[in-house]
């Protein structure tokens, strides 16, 4: 497996081992790893929950293969890959690199994901996206943050897999308010029409298989009007590569 060789070649020339690191968790002294094996083996690791919906990843309370939600709804992504739940002691690591911009942090989280994809790629129905898409964020948020951190997410898979990243396939064209008070269906309408993909991008993503990416699932009202945008508009197959999910409806 080709993909599975490059991850492989360039996991192991991560970190600097002549200056040593400090684990971001923990501050242990380490020898150019960003993580300790102790916080590592902490970190919520979503295997640990026995049930969970093959589409979308959310726990489930009995053996099964969907959610309700997707069951009843079901997404027009094929699948999730998404190694996390957004929990303690993940969670801070997440805010110093979305909300104080500390990019070692992000750099830590990107090869946590790209771990991760290496591990699906020893699967057999595992299929390789041509295209990497990291979920848009509206210029004014992007301003006032200085930076996406999906794409960032996005810029470290695709220089880990070789996967081509599109920033400028799909554009936000409107800030969407705080979907937490929301209803489901108040979420999804909130989203319609917030997203359009570029004119002379359409013949990019036709036929071509594609990952959405980004830091955090929740609803997935997101990623299933990313999805359904790309679906229509000719992409093959669409899989969500998120690092963490909420767990818990
Ligand atoms: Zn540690
Ligand atoms: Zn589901």
């Amino acid at each position: 497996m080709q993909l599975l060789r490059t991850i492989g070649k360039k996991l192991s020339g991560l970190g600097n081992h002549l200056l040593p690191t400090q684990c971001l968790l923990c501050g242990a002294t380490l020898k150019g790893e960003l993580l300790c094996d102790g916080c590592l083996y902490d970190l919520p690791w979503v295997q640990r929950y026995e049930h969970r919906c093959q589409q979308c990843a959310l726990a489930l309370e009995s053996a099964g293969n969907f959610c309700g939600h997707c069951l009843h709804q079901p997404p027009a992504f094929s699948r999730s890959i998404i190694p996390l739940a957004y929990q303690h002691p993940l969670t801070p690591l997440i805010h110093r690199f979305k909300y104080r911009g500390k990019l070692t942090h992000g750099k830590l989280l990107g090869q946590l994901l790209a771990q991760h994809i290496s591990d699906c790629a020893t699967h057999a129905d595992w299929k390789i996206p041509d295209l990497l898409i990291p979920t848009p964020m509206h210029w004014t948020r992007r301003w006032q943050r200085g930076f996406n951190q999906a794409e960032i997410l996005g810029q470290y898979l695709a220089s880990t897999t070789g996967i081509p990243l599109a920033t400028q396939i799909i554009r936000r064209l409107h800030r969407t308010p705080a979907q937490k008070e929301l209803t489901r269906s108040e979420r999804q309408k909130n989203l319609r029409k917030a997203f359009t993909i570029s004119a002379n991008a359409q013949q990019k993503i036709i036929g071509k298989r594609i990952a959405l990416i980004d830091d955090v699932v929740t609803t997935t009202a997101t990623m299933r009007e990313l999805s359904q945008l790309l679906i229509k508009a000719g992409a093959k197959d669409v899989q969500v590569w998120a690092l963490a999910r909420t767990m818990e409806k």
